[in-house]
């Protein structure tokens, strides 16, 4: 793994300023905050800081204000939930540099914990402006990065204040990257990625990178209907890019050449309608799906197999569902395949890992996202990863 510093090498942090960069992005409704599992995953990091008598300041951004101040998009409206999974207090401070950030800063003691304003009120954040990110480390001793979801981002607080101190991964950081390395860095072979979703064109780069690096490519989801079409099978009123055959072809292709097997459903669950439990619902050969149907699913034999290649398998990284899983029973194969996975990481045989926003949200509906090695809900990040790229925050940790 890319060495980076952690909070393991960070010394003695008594009575320094730590500006701790976290994902607060909490989403919110009617004025209350629906979810807290961003703010829990950088709890750990918070408290250890705090606890060893640093001075914490945590930076984040929220929504969109596009380098203004927008009232319904401070920072100060998530200080009561972050306050309550920390159990502790946190002073909110109103700027992230000048001397009204400064004086809030000089009243803090040992172990106290700050919450400054929303990152990207400023311009200088999403331009990653070396003289913003200079006023906001002028405050500040150390950095630690604990924001994975927003390393794909190279903005002052996310990137540019890695340059400017002596910089750390934090726990949530050192975690996700441990799995992610162990996923697709180092992997135990044989390694197998599943890929489903939508579409192929939102994933054609993560398909590229991984056909060389896996030994199994299990192809699921509306995409899969591309992979189809491009080999010839009739896939009828199917969510399909016919525009992308040749792309699916060279994946295809690249496959062979580097000994990845690609995994297509050979039978699948097909609908003259898309709804919950249309009557016209029936398993179908691929090679038979009939001009007015849908493919929504993989089929149950091909499930089966499926579940068998992980078996051969000690590493699985996973990304996209097989099926319209908001839809019952269009979530079969995805909960089928998800549950052997889980039991063969509960059994010790298998290292898996996930991640994709419906795919985290498939995964709880399946039962099993705390049965993974490794769920991550980076998103955007887990994605860029996925395909292969440095992630700007990431880099910027390296000594
Ligand atoms: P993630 O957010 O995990 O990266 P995607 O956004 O790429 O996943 O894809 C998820 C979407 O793909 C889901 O909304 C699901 O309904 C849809 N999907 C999966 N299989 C099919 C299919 N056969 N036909 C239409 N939509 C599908
Ligand atoms: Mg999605």
């Amino acid at each position: 793994m890319a060495s980076f510093r952690t909070l393991d090498d960070i010394g003695d942090v008594r009575g320094k300023v730590a500006l701790v960069r976290v994902d607060l992005n909490l989403p919110m409704q009617d004025g209350a905050v629906t979810d807290l599992t961003r703010a829990r995953a950088v709890a750990p990091t918070i408290l250890e800081l705090a606890d060893a008598g640093a001075k914490v300041l945590l930076l984040a951004h929220f929504g969109r204000p596009k380098g203004e101040r927008h009232s319904q998009m401070s920072l100060s409206l998530v200080q009561g939930a972050v306050e309550n999974v920390l159990g502790r207090e946190v002073m909110f401070i109103p700027e992230v540099a000048g001397p009204v950030a400064a004086q809030a800063i000089g009243i803090l003691r040992a172990g106290d914990i700050g919450l400054m304003e929303n990152t990207r009120f400023w311009p200088g954040e999403e331009k990653n402006d070396p003289e913003f990110a200079r006023a906001i480390a002028a405050n500040a001793d150390l950095y630690v990065n604990d924001a994975f979801s927003a390393a794909h981002r190279a903005h002052a607080t996310t990137e540019g204040l890695a340059h400017l101190l002596p910089s750390y991964a934090g726990r949530s950081m050192e975690a996700e990257l441990r799995a992610l390395d162990q996923a697709l860095g180092n992997p135990q072979k044989p390694v197998a990625a599943v890929v489903g979703g939508a579409k192929v064109s939102t994933k054609l780069a993560v398909l590229e990178h991984l056909v060389a690096r896996v030994d199994h490519l299990i192809i699921g989801g509306g995409m899969a209907n591309t992979f189809l079409a491009a080999r010839g099978v009739d896939v009828g009123k199917s969510l399909c890019e016919h525009d992308l055959a040749a792309e699916a072809e060279a994946i295809m292709d690249r496959a062979d050449s580097a000994g990845c097997t690609v995994h297509l459903p050979y039978d699948v669950v097909v609908a003259k309608e898309f709804a919950a439990n249309p009557p016209s619902i029936r398993i179908s050969n691929v090679h038979e799906v009939a001009a007015d149907e849908m493919i929504l699913d993989v089929g149950p034999q091909a499930v089966e197999a499926l579940g068998d290649v992980l078996k051969t398998c000690r590493t699985l990284v996973w990304n996209g569902p097989l099926g319209a899983f908001e839809t019952p029973p269009f979530d079969a194969a995805t909960v089928a395949l998800a549950k052997v996975a889980a039991a063969l990481t509960k059994e010790g045989s298998l290292v898996s890992v996930a991640g994709g926003g419906d795919t985290v949200a498939a995964l709880n509906h399946a039962g099993v996202a705390a049965d993974f090695t490794y769920v991550s809900t980076a998103g955007g990040a887990f994605l860029e990863w996925m395909e292969g790229r440095e992630l700007p925050g990431v880099a910027a940790l390296r000594p």
